[in-house]
């Protein structure tokens, strides 16, 4: 099939991606220069695991290609499947839908033929008949039909979940658009779950799963507060539940608390939609301010650690809002520094991957380092904020050689507290005892 993909931020490139790599013809459209001029020459705009090979193999198979130019893209297209960033509202937190309106009112002129128009953007339900209408207002020739094709895939492993998604949701309110996708799909055919569903109930099931998952985190980071004060061990505890199929063992990792450009906006989003609907969402309404309270626990437990040191120095591992990902946005690591930030305590951090985005964000405010052992130079604590699997290698002993104090608080559970006891740290995880400082 001949693609275009509106969009190609870290939904709209690996599905561009993965969809040459099944055999389509795929356009990428992007509005800003600075992602698709590098694309057009080969260079990769954002990290996740195993995309740069694919993208190289099929752009230089001809079958991706990146342009500026709607009309380029959507005038020869089958299908356009719209990835553009859906961001909450400033004041109401709702799903900001400025830039799927001007999508849909831009792409309308162009179409050619029957077309199906996609939208993976997470968007609010009713959002499929908006499109309809904008785009039948602008071209009321155009032959064309609106799909809800929310997207699932987990940052940090989206090569992996466009290839094996637990589910694909369809919401199509037409048998010819339901082919369509069918046949996008075809390689999928016999091995994934396809759920062909009312376009509103797709509109919604993607909330509904979002705001659950953050729900389980919010949960499990409760109890790991609990288990702290009772004298249990959260992973044991996490074990114990998750071993029962009714609560399954995924998503009870205790953290800082959740962030990322999704789960907050979309738990916000999820609760307007709630109020529009005259429907209380208390256990979201929950969730959201439980999470936000966290991140301020987080940053208290952190300059606990240091109480007793004047001017106290951190070095800080990790910034991107989870491992596998250079995606700042939302990240745990914003509101649990900006605090200490304005605090002007001094912290030096790294992140394997994260680096340019989290100086968009954090500016000359923080110092960066080259490596772990490289931020821990001087430093009074070690603050662990993002789950990279090298930060469960540190060595240990040349950290502590290295350091002022030898503390470590760690947000992710990512050393073991045996082996920094061992190296002679002062340790604190999350969800288990804690020991005094050195
Ligand atoms: P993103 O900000 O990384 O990418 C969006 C891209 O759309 C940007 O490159 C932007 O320049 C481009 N764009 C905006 N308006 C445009 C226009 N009119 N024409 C051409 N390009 C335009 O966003 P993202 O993280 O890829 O998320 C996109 C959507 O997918 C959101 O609704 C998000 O909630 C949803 N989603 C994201 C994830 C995720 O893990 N990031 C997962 C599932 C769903």
């Amino acid at each position: 099939m001949k693609v275009a993909i509106i969009g190609t931020g870290y939904v709209g490139l690996p599905t561009g991606v993965g969809l040459a790599e099944l055999g389509h013809n795929v356009v990428c459209i992007d509005r800003e220069e600075s992602k698709i001029t590098p694309l057009k020459e080969g260079k990769i705009t954002l990290f996740e695991e195993g995309l740069e090979e694919l993208f190289q193999k099929n752009r230089q198979s001809g079958r991706l290609q990146f342009t500026m130019n709607m009309k380029e893209g959507v005038e020869s297209a089958d299908l356009v499947i719209i990835a553009v960033g859906t961001p909450p509202h400033p004041v109401t937190k709702e799903a900001d839908m400025k830039y799927i309106h001007a999508a849909a009112t831009e792409l309308a002129d162009y179409l050619t033929g029957y077309t199906v128009i996609a939208t993976k953007s997470t968007v609010p339900v009713g959002t499929g008949d908006d499109i309809e209408t904008l785009i039948s207002k602008k071209n009321p020739k155009a032959d064309f039909d609106v799909v809800s094709l929310p997207e699932f895939l987990r940052e940090g492993f989206a090569v992996h979940d466009f290839f094996h998604p637990d589910r694909i949701v369809v919401g199509a309110n037409t048998e010819r658009a339901k082919e369509a996708i069918k046949e996008l799909y075809k390689p999928f055919r016999g091995k994934t779950n396809m759920l062909f569903v009312k376009r509103r109930s797709s509109e919604t099931i993607k909330y509904a799963s979002n705001a659950f998952l953050a729900l389980k985190i919010h949960y499990i980071n409760e109890m790991a507060n609990f288990c702290e004060k009772a004298g249990a061990d959260i992973y044991e505890v996490a074990k114990g539940m998750g071993a029962d199929s009714r609560i399954g063992d995924k998503f009870l990792n205790p953290g800082p608390g959740y962030g990322g450009s999704c789960f907050p906006k979309d738990t916000n989003a999820m609760a307007f939609m709630g109020r529009m609907n005259g429907v209380t969402m208390n256990l979201i309404e929950c969730a959201i301010n439980g999470n936000d309270q966290r991140k301020k626990d987080m940053a208290k437990r952190i300059m606990d650690a240091v109480k007793d040191i004047k001017k106290p120095r951190l070095a800080v591992l990790g910034l991107a809002f989870k491992g596998g990902t250079d995606d700042c946005r939302e990240s745990p690591a914003i509101q649990i520094l900006e605090p200490l930030v304005e605090d002007k305590v001094q912290i030096t951090a790294f992140d394997p991957k994260a680096m340019d985005n989290a100086k968009k964000i954090f500016g000359n405010k923080i110092a960066y380092a080259k490596d772990e052992y490289e931020a821990a130079k001087g430093a009074d604590v070690l603050v662990i904020l993002t789950e990279w699997n090298r930060f469960k290698k540190l060595d240990l002993e040349k950290l502590g050689k290295l350091m002022q104090h030898k503390r470590i608080v760690d947000l992710r559970n990512a050393v073991r507290p045996e082996d920094a006891e061992k190296a002679g740290f002062s340790y604190e995880g999350i969800g288990v005892c804690r020991s005094e400082s050195k």
